[in-house]
């Protein structure tokens, strides 16, 4: 009667075992959209655009290859790629990074490290929370993500080094900078900030390699 007592044993003894159907824990995209742009608010600043413009949320479509945010006549939606579709882990992931450019959207060009690595820095720190799915042969989505940023994405991943850099070497956090950047009116969007507005609110000094590459222009 042993197998009674312990049936999953006697099962697996007998025929082998099998693996179990991946634990798939679905996570509500559109309601994990709003959880972004709240904690959006709370860490940096109300992402608010301006009287005219405003966010009109996200699609999937095949128009881009990679996230990007875009202006729709006067207001600004969020694109992610049909590959996303599907894979809710991974477009929590992507929206986390583009609901940063929402905050002050500006031409691509004129986008800075700065900015392209806080994005980078809130869409990790975001995916942490959900360090309990594992996806990939097991694998948790942090380390996926972190592997790729380390692996193919070599601007990206500068961008989020010197992020870490500026938190390591300043009392403050990166979202606490940024917070006061615009609280004391010296930006209205993320392409404004300078090296010495940076030295000013992070009081780091002697440092000015790092606070002059950070405001460089990512795409140009
Ligand atoms: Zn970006």
């Amino acid at each position: 009667m042993k197998w009674v007592k312990c049936p999953p044993k006697f099962i697996a003894n007998r025929y082998g075992s099998f693996k179990q159907k991946k634990m798939t824990t679905r996570i509500n995209v559109k309601a994990t959209e709003k959880t972004i742009l709240n904690v959006i608010g709370t860490k940096i600043r109300q992402v608010l655009l301006d009287n005219t413009s405003k966010y009109i949320g996200f699609r999937y479509t095949n128009e881009v290859k990679f996230p990007e945010c875009r202006p729709v006549d006067e207001n600004y939606e969020i694109l992610l790629p049909i590959s996303s579709k599907g894979d809710e882990i991974k477009s929590v992931y992507e929206l986390a990074h583009e609901c940063i450019h929402l905050i002050t959207p500006v031409e691509k060009n004129n986008v800075n490290y700065f900015e392209e690595g806080l994005a980078t820095k809130f869409q990790l720190d975001f995916i942490k929370k959900y360090k309990h799915i594992r996806v990939q042969n097991g694998e948790i989505y942090y380390d996926v993500a972190m592997k790729k940023l380390r692996t193919e994405d070599e601007k990206y991943s500068i961008a989020y080094d010197d992020i870490e850099k500026i938190e390591r070497l300043s009392t403050k956090t990166i979202y606490e900078i940024c917070k006061e950047l615009f609280q004391k009116d010296l930006i209205i969007t993320f392409a404004q900030i300078t090296p010495e507005m940076l030295e000013q609110v992070t009081g780091i000094k002697d440092n000015d390699e790092l606070l002059i590459r950070v405001c460089e222009k990512f795409y140009t």
